[in-house]
């Protein structure tokens, strides 16, 4: 279970006890509210699988995910604040932001791989070459002149990347950090080219209409 790490290794305090800021009662540092006065807590420095309440481990559980996410958002509901103060509206509103960044980061396998390096320490900043296959897949976009040959790179883009993913979870878990990095570098290049052929459908949509 070397994908599944225990709860202090990323952030010392996440299992630390903090004070409500109002009445100063001791609170785990992952409480959204404070159970003696009921108050919403500001946005603690805590990692995003502990802010969803998961396992921190590479396999997130898609329903699982979708269920904790769901339950926090809806605790933290601004008709639920409309009658507090302004200090609690405002802590109310940056606890979305922070649980909508961690739903966000762990959702997509690209972002949750990146992030899981950086929370090992292991991210890297390196240049790569871009592959010859994505030379030839830009190639073919330069030459599109209909929406279809469009979809046709978008196609391929899109099964680079499916494939891309499953070699990326593979180097984390066997903790080929090099080899992870690397992958990133790769997959982050046909996911911007993925936004470029949707750019080029359109004009090429709006040239035919
Ligand atoms: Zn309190």
């Amino acid at each position: 279970m070397s994908n599944v790490v225990g709860i202090n290794e990323f952030v010392g305090t996440a299992n630390g006890e903090t004070h409500c800021w109002l009445c100063q009662k001791p609170l785990s540092i992952r409480a959204l509210f404070c159970h003696f006065c009921g108050t919403v807590q500001p946005v603690r420095e805590i990692d995003h699988f502990t802010r969803l309440g998961l396992d921190r481990s590479l396999d997130v559980d898609g329903e699982l995910l979708e269920r904790q996410y769901k339950a926090l958002n809806k605790s933290l509901d601004p008709e639920r604040f409309l009658i507090r103060g302004i200090g609690e509206r405002g802590h109310a509103s940056k606890q979305r932001d922070a649980l909508n960044e961690a739903y966000e980061t762990l959702r997509k396998p690209l972002k949750r791989g990146r992030y899981w390096l950086r929370l090992q320490g292991k991210e890297l900043d390196g240049d790569q070459e871009p592959s010859s296959l994505m030379a030839d897949l830009r190639q073919e976009l330069l030459a599109a002149c209909d929406p279809c040959q469009c979809d046709r790179a978008a196609q391929k883009a899109g099964q680079l990347l499916e494939q891309g993913v499953v070699l990326l979870m593979k180097a984390l878990r066997e903790e080929n950090w090099a080899e992870a990095n690397a992958i990133l570098v790769r997959l982050d290049g046909i996911d911007g080219f993925c936004d470029e052929v949707r750019v080029r459908r359109k004009e090429l949509c709006g040239i035919q209409h």
